[in-house]
């Protein structure tokens, strides 16, 4: 039997897991200050979802979808990212109007495996939905970075773009693609085959994109609804600190995305992985869904990547409050609900899972960074503890219900 896991898979497994359960609550913590409310949604849908909505001449669609049949015959597929999904299950609540949800979960994308792209990653996003405003999109651009911000990054850079709408993407894709036709020659077979259907993913291709620097950029066709609509997201990003770099080439790699596109960089990182979060606006999403106009914005945010680029390796314990030390086997039901009743008060404590000798439980205390220790011993029958604060050895002997407040004293 081998115990490694499927290949572009990982065991999230402590040490490592403590950096993704703090990122995880850095994230929960924002998106509730921000107001966004939690969706959380299956992950298999309806192949047509990604089909239709991340957009058939992909890269994702093409080549890294998790598609199967299920017992009932109906073609399903692993996410392999979440707005496509958050769309439907608005359209499916019947829920009008503006709405801001945050989701986290695992995404399936059958890649090439590598440091940062894995076949199972993580993402956590945002969706603000049913708003056509350019504050919305700079309120998602800020959460995002505020989010590197919480998590420890201080070199990250917001790479800004604007890719037109229906209105005038049009007029901007048939210069593009006159562009393309010229440099067919030099053009992998990838984007021969999508330079007529879709010619913005050939620049977005790996291979190509580097030989296209004086393709023609989207941000110069705008029309005046989608200038206007740039400059004021601009504008907002300036009165709210965000820095941002425009980068007319970035073009993202689904189809849903209309008007702002917008990436993440951990410039600090000089790994081929350094966007480590991205999105955009997403007006026509809900329509190629087959439901009503419904505008949105959203980003989505890849936690294996974020860690990598950080540097966490999660060796940083979450240290204990307190480890309870049991003098005698007989006292080990009392300490028991002592524990209880502390982690229940809001302690972070623990106790050794079953009797050793003293000097082995403060051993297991010092190994989880206990920053205290109490003792129970006789004392107990009084009503009385002795508490060991080990970072000053200072030793003292308090009530049992003084005991929380002290644990969390030492913090
Ligand atoms: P996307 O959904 O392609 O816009 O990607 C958004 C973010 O998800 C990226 O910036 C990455 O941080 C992360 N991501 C996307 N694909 C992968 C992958 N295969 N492995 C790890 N992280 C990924």
């Amino acid at each position: 039997m081998n115990f490694s896991p499927p290949k572009g898979t990982d065991d999230i497994f402590p040490p490592a897991s403590r950096a993704w359960r703090r990122a995880l609550m850095i994230w929960e913590s924002l998106a509730e200050r921000y107001g966004y409310d939690l969706v959380i949604g299956p992950v298999f849908e309806s192949t047509e979802i990604f089909a239709r909505g991340v957009g058939e001449s992909t890269e994702v669609v093409q080549k890294q979808m998790y598609t199967f049949e299920d017992k009932g015959g109906r073609s399903l597929t692993l996410r392999p990212e979440g707005t496509a999904s958050v769309v439907r299950a608005y359209l499916g609540s019947g829920v009008q109007g503006e709405v801001k949800l945050a989701y986290s979960g695992p995404m399936f994308r059958y890649e090439r495996p590598q440091a940062g792209r894995r076949r199972q990653f993580y993402q956590t996003g945002v969706e603000y939905l049913a708003t056509a405003a350019p504050d919305a999109d700079a309120e998602v651009i800020e959460i995002g970075y505020r989010f590197l911000e919480e998590v420890g990054f201080d070199e990250v850079e917001v790479a800004l773009n604007s890719i037109g709408d229906g209105e005038c993407r049009p007029a901007y894709l048939a210069v593009l693609r006159a562009y393309l036709n010229d440099k067919r020659g030099t053009l992998c077979d990838d984007s021969v085959r999508t330079l007529e259907t879709n010619p913005l993913r050939v620049l977005d291709c790996k291979v190509c994109a580097p030989h296209l620097t004086d393709a023609p950029n989207a941000v110069d066709f705008l029309c005046d609804a989608c200038r206007l609509h740039f400059d004021a997201v601009q504008v907002r990003l300036g009165n709210t600190g965000i820095p941002f770099r425009l980068e007319p080439r970035l073009v993202r790699g689904l189809d849903y995305y209309t008007r702002t596109a917008f990436e993440y960089i951990a410039t600090g990182f000089d790994a081929a992985q350094n966007a480590v979060g991205g999105g955009g606006r997403y007006d026509g999403l809900a329509e190629t869904l087959g439901g009503s106009a419904v505008p949105g914005v959203g980003l989505a945010m890849g936690i294996d990547r974020i860690l990598l680029a950080a540097g966490e390796d999660g060796s940083d314990i979450v240290p204990l409050d307190l480890f309870v030390v049991v003098a005698s086997p007989e006292r080990r039901e009392t300490a028991a609900r002592f524990v209880s009743d502390l982690r229940r008060a809001g302690v972070r404590v623990d106790m050794a899972p079953q009797q050793r000798s003293v000097k082995s439980q403060f051993r297991a205390a010092d190994r989880r960074k206990a920053a205290g220790v109490a003792i129970i011993g006789d004392e107990w029958d009084q009503g009385r503890v002795i508490v060991r604060n080990l970072a000053t050895s200072t030793q003292t002997e308090i009530s049992v219900e003084e005991a929380a407040e002290w644990a969390k004293s030492n913090r």
